[in-house]
């Protein structure tokens, strides 16, 4: 058992925790924001690993992670952990590039009553979707159920944070702890409906610049998006919502009338790749675990797991 402090505390700062602790490590949660101001709330929460690299990690790391919460799904209410399986559809406008579907079982080809207007080809899959308004907090309560100790601190060098390891998790600015000059924003921008009464997804996304997708979670639906790298804007910009909601109302006809509850903008931590892996400074361990663009969630415990197999 060694002590090992987290920074970071998204979905994957909280993930790693939660592995550590589980694996009977003394651990330490060190963020700076509250984990509704997080990059990871903003998340749709679909299980899909998009826009990441490299893609045979990403279906590694995805595949556990698919597991982990299809387990989940199975032994806990959507009320309490926020996950569920859902199917839905994923819109093809080019030649589709099935690369993600390795080892995933529910998948086959749409049939056109299954597509929205206009469209001609799809992939009907059943997956993971997780609300991260109730996912997050439950994924705390578990951490403190397993120990972890946490700490509102911004961190400004790894000297500053004690144990004999130390996970840094800190997403988009992780390089300020790193220097890792090579992470970039792709800004992400999304309306939260009310739900008119939908149960499934829709992802339209072979073209990032008109990236449409619908995410029922509960008594909301995610409606998006963008994903325009080098963007850093934080700030929902009103063209972009109404262009959204454009698209996903003619999509998904049934949201046509819902009310808009909420609208968050995200920037996906972007990395030529995962940036996991183990280093030693100053004679203690140093785990990477950040650079997961749009597939945070989708990689989260792949990747936690892939943590503590590191510190061992
Ligand atoms: C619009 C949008 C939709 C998305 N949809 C999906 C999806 O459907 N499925 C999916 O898998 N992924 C999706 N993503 C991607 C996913 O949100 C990210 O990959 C994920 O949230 C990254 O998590 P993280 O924990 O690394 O970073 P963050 O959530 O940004 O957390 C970073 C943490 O580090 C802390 N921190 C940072 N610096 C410091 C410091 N110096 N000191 C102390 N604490 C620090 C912060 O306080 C925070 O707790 C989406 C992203 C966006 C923007």
């Amino acid at each position: 058992m060694a002590r090992v402090s987290v920074v970071g505390g998204g979905v994957i700062g909280l993930t790693t925790a939660l592995e550590l602790a589980r694996a009977g490590h003394e651990v330490w949660c060190v963020r700076d924001l509250a984990v509704e101001d997080t990059v990871s709330r903003v998340a749709g929460g679909l299980w899909f690993p998009y826009h990441v690299e490299p893609r045979d990690l990403a279906v590694r790391w995805g595949l556990e992670s698919l597991t982990a919460f299809t387990r989940i799904a199975a032994t806990l209410p959507f009320e309490t952990a926020g996950v569920r399986l859902a199917t839905g559809v994923l819109v093809h406008r080019m030649e589709p590039d099935l690369w993600w579907t390795e080892g995933v079982d529910d998948v086959r080809s749409a049939r056109p009553d299954e597509l929205p207007p206009g469209s001609t080809r799809g992939t009907v899959a059943t997956l993971p979707l997780i609300d991260t308004g109730r996912y997050l907090p439950w994924l705390e309560r578990e951490c403190a159920s397993a120990g972890v100790e946490f700490a509102h601190d911004l961190v400004d060098g790894l000297d500053q944070v004690a144990g004999e390891g130390i996970v840094v998790a800190c997403g988009l600015r992780s390089g300020t702890l790193t220097g890792d000059t090579e992470l970039t924003p792709a800004r992400g921008q999304v309306v939260r409906l009310a739900n008119p009464g939908l149960t499934d997804w829709l992802v339209d996304g072979d073209d990032p610049d008109v990236l449409t997708y619908v995410l029922p979670h509960g008594d909301t639906v995610v409606c998006g998006g963008t994903d325009l790298e080098g963007d850093w804007g934080t700030v929902p910009d009103p063209d972009t919502e109404r262009a959204i909601l454009a698209r996903c109302m003619a999509a998904v006809p049934a949201l046509r009338g819902a009310t808009v509850v909420g609208r968050a903008v995200g920037l996906r931590p972007v990395a030529p790749k995962v940036r996991l892996a183990r280093h030693t400074r100053d004679r203690r361990t140093v785990v990477t675990n950040y650079g997961h663009g749009g597939a945070g969630v989708t990689l989260s415990w792949g990747c936690a797991a892939e943590v503590v197999r590191l510190l061992e």
